[in-house]
């Protein structure tokens, strides 16, 4: 897989992050933060089509936020050439970023975009 490939999946994963970021935000604005919810997230995967639903619990979410190079997807989702899974469980993988992905991932991160 050549370079510009990583990119963009790598992109494509920022910009599900960035959804469901923006997800989250609006349902902590009518929680306040509660430990017991669970959001209903995109899928992070580099697939562009992909339109999985994801449950993910409060502390489970932070938990990978604080890690840029780290994303969800489904399990089956992952793509091993530019990432590797570091956590599965029933409802979801967590894979990280490796190589070029993981420097478009933290860029991405450290710029908030949207888009
Ligand atoms: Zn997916």
């Amino acid at each position: 897989m050549d370079e510009l490939r990583k990119r963009r999946m790598a992109r494509n994963e920022a910009r599900f992050r960035d959804v469901n970021r923006s997800v989250v935000a609006g349902i902590d604005k009518f929680v306040s933060n509660d430990p017991k919810a669970v959001y209903t997230l995109l899928c992070e995967c580099s697939l562009e089509t992909c339109a999985v639903m994801l449950q993910v619990r409060y502390d489970e979410y932070r938990a990978v936020r604080n890690v840029p190079e780290r994303f969800f997807v489904q399990a089956g989702h992952e793509v091993p050439e530019i990432e590797v899974v570091v956590q599965r469980t029933d409802r979801f993988s967590v894979i990280e970023k490796i190589g070029v992905g993981a420097k478009v991932a933290r860029e991405r991160d450290e710029e908030g975009t949207h888009g």
